[in-house]
């Protein structure tokens, strides 16, 4: 793609210079500018104002940097900010004098810009560098979302959230916003009274101010952590402790209701610990339910996960969410990937040991149509991308487009079932629990790409068996074929994730379809009286939506009719049952799919409905309920409804993964 380049602003003493080549990456990270091989961060202090009325979070971000080589000039990311000066400190050279700094800034459509910020002093191999940057943010900013007291669930004040993976904590402050270096860090966070903050940090003290009628709240986060786990939210909020060490936030209103329904956080943190045979780091662990905006399932932030409140349905049947936030803590938080293009050793390990602690917790069953259902959508999206896309592999080649477009169930689902195979290779399933015990041991507080995997499990299986065993169980394991080859797992490697409950909920559906919708299968009893495994009724739905051809009108008004499956509250049923509906033209549950989309802000369960709509003759329809709630949706997920709703044709059928940026979608609806 060609990438527009300019500079946006040059620093109040720089020198004009113009710059036409392209802006060069990290050669650490194609995702970001800074020149994290030459100069690191190890800790920053970020000190801020919080402005509700303006909209702005203004102050300053103190990076402490070591020079790794000789080095005069430092790259950072930023995105959404205004900088406005820089300046600087080599302890070595003088201890007391912030020197100004020349800086510039460049842009493109897809990383954000970089921050060049020159030093006159040259700071030596292995100096410290003291960075202090000014900047306040705008509503270009993507990793902010500000809502109204209307969007919240008490409805008392304004509410403020950030999402920063993969790319986005460029957007709270200028840094190095890459995965591929870890930094503790402070923050000093100054809110009108009576707002509450808390951060990915243990929370020091809270300091009130009656004159300005402010608080300061001040944060530490002594582990070192990669930026985009950086988390702030700012609201009504208030906190239940669940047992010794977990507990949940949310707004007054709901808080006693999702304490009831997180009863047993505890036991799963429990669980995964013993799972993955390696300690828990963090000390506590906290889940934030967020008001329904929020745009993903759950986001691991430490000491602080995010959690969007859809999956707190009362059935529990979504509670996954919370084991899989659970599991980041070791996979992601404590072992990173060291770039987006190795984003699978978080996701697709976390998946893993997800699904293997709600076998233990509820049942291989409900494990099994968990993998069942991941499997069937990582499939949908390897045919959205295409089956020789690199985005359908476990590499995707992301290079100077934005990770976002690579975020999909490829990285979650085929890494689980690469996990689920290697796991298959040992003798038994402790083998495999203690190779990742050792693995998270070997590679704590560091950033890795697969080889480093690959090397580990190597050694771990040759100190494990004798020399032809292991050398047998290496052989079976082809990385390149799971790893960087596009499409369907290597052949033969097929897992079969069916259970015998999974093939009747399946021969339900294909027995209506069978029908025509002429009358009903003499078994519905199993659909209506399922109350234990509420993902049985999605794999139902699956099944129908799958088979989409052999489907109509008819049979889906009988279904309806006989199931209630409109007026189900699961939204894994409505990201399924919505967009049939729409394609057969069942206008009985438009409305419903209307204030689905509506009081939703979770892509997952929102695009396909949007993309179903304009796929079937309804863009004006999807603009109108796009364009009623826009001021609810998250930036990210606003950007990628409109996407939807001004792509062509042609480009939906690669769903909204290669299409043009948002910005540039705005300006053509502008024309
Ligand atoms: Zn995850």
């Amino acid at each position: 793609m060609h990438l527009k380049i300019a500079i946006l602003l040059l620093g109040t003493a720089a020198f004009a210079r113009s710059v036409y080549d392209p802006i060069l990456t990290s050669s650490m990270d194609p995702s970001s500018y800074a020149n994290v091989d030459v100069i690191q961060t190890y800790d920053f202090t970020l000190t801020v104002d919080v402005s509700f009325d303006q909209q702005v979070i203004k102050g300053s971000n103190i990076l402490t940097l070591r020079a790794i080589q000789d080095v005069s000039e430092i790259v950072l990311d930023y995105q959404g900010l205004v900088i406005e000066s820089a300046s600087y400190q080599i302890p070595n050279i003088s201890t007391t004098a912030w020197n100004e700094a020349y800086f510039e800034t460049q842009t493109d459509s897809q990383l954000g810009n970089a921050l060049r910020v020159y030093l006159t002093d040259k700071a030596k191999r292995g100096d410290q560098v003291l960075l202090d940057i000014k900047f306040h943010t705008t509503n270009e900013s993507l990793a902010i979302n500000w809502l109204t007291k209307e969007q919240t669930s008490s409805g008392t004040l304004q509410y403020l959230y950030t999402k920063c993976e993969p790319i986005h904590c460029r957007g709270i402050a200028p840094l190095q916003d890459t995965p591929s270096i870890k930094t503790t860090y402070s923050a000093y966070v100054t809110v009108p009274q009576p707002y509450r903050v808390n951060m990915s940090a243990v929370c020091l003290s809270q300091d009130e101010y009656p004159q300005t009628k402010t608080t300061m709240y001040s944060f530490r986060q002594s582990i070192p952590i990669p930026s985009y786990l950086l988390a702030l939210v700012i609201g009504n909020l208030a906190q239940k402790t669940i047992d010794y060490r977990t507990s949940v936030i949310t707004e007054p209103d709901t808080l006693e209701e999702y304490a009831g329904i997180l009863k047993n956080l505890g036991n799963l943190l429990n669980e995964t610990e013993k799972y993955v045979m390696h300690p828990y780091i963090w000390g506590k662990y906290t889940i934030l339910v967020l008001p329904p905006s929020f745009p993903v399932g759950g986001m691991e932030n430490p000491l602080l996960t995010f959690a969007s409140p859809t999956i707190m349905v009362k059935d529990g049947s979504q509670i996954y969410v919370a084991t899989h936030e659970i599991a980041h803590s070791w996979s992601g938080n404590l072992v990173t990937c060291k770039d987006w293009l190795n984003l699978w050793l978080n996701e697709g390990f976390t998946t893993f040991i997800e699904r293997r602690v709600s076998a233990i917790v509820d049942g291989e069953g409900f494990a099994s149509v968990e993998s069942l259902l991941g499997n069937a959508s990582y499939y949908d999206d390897m045919a959205g991308y295409g089956q020789t896309n690199s985005y359908s592999s476990l590499y995707p080649l992301v290079n100077h487009t934005s990770p976002d477009s690579a975020s999909s169930q490829v990285t979650y689902e085929k890494g689980q079932q690469f996990m689920e195979y290697i796991k298959n290779q040992f003798d038994k399933e402790t083998d495999f629990q203690e190779f990742l015990g050792q693995y998270f041991n070997k590679y704590s507080y560091q950033s890795i790409t697969f080889l480093e995997t690959r090397l580990t499990f190597n050694d771990f299986v040759r100190a494990k068996y004798d020399s032809v065993k292991a050398e047998g169980i290496i052989s079976r394991v082809n990385w390149v074929d799971w790893v960087q080859t596009p499409g369907p797992i290597p052949a033969g490697s097929k897992i079969n994730f069916e259970t015998d409950e999974s093939r009747a909920f399946q021969k339900l559906a294909d027995d209506y379809i069978a029908l025509g919708g002429y009358s009903s299968p003499a078994n519905i009893d199993i659909y209506i009286k399922e109350d234990k495994n509420v993902n049985l009724k999605v794999v139902f739905n699956n099944q129908i939506l799958q088979r989409q051809g052999d489907m109509n009108y008819r049979i889906l008004s009988r279904i309806d009719t006989d199931l209630s499956v409109t007026a189900s509250e699961n939204p894994e049923i409505g990201q399924r049952w919505f967009p049939l509906a729409i394609a057969l033209n069942y206008d009985k549950a438009f409305d419903t799919a209307k204030h689905y989309v509506q009081s939703i802000g979770r892509q997952k369960y929102i695009l396909p409905v949007y993309t179903a709509l304009v796929r079937n003759g309804y863009r004006n329809k999807a603009y109108q309920w796009y364009n009623e709630r826009k001021t609810f949706y998250h930036p990210i997920a606003a950007a990628n409804i409109r996407k939807i709703i001004f792509s062509s044709k042609r480009q939906l059928e690669g769903y909204d993964k290669q299409i043009e940026n948002s910005r540039d979608v705005d300006n053509l609806f502008l024309q």
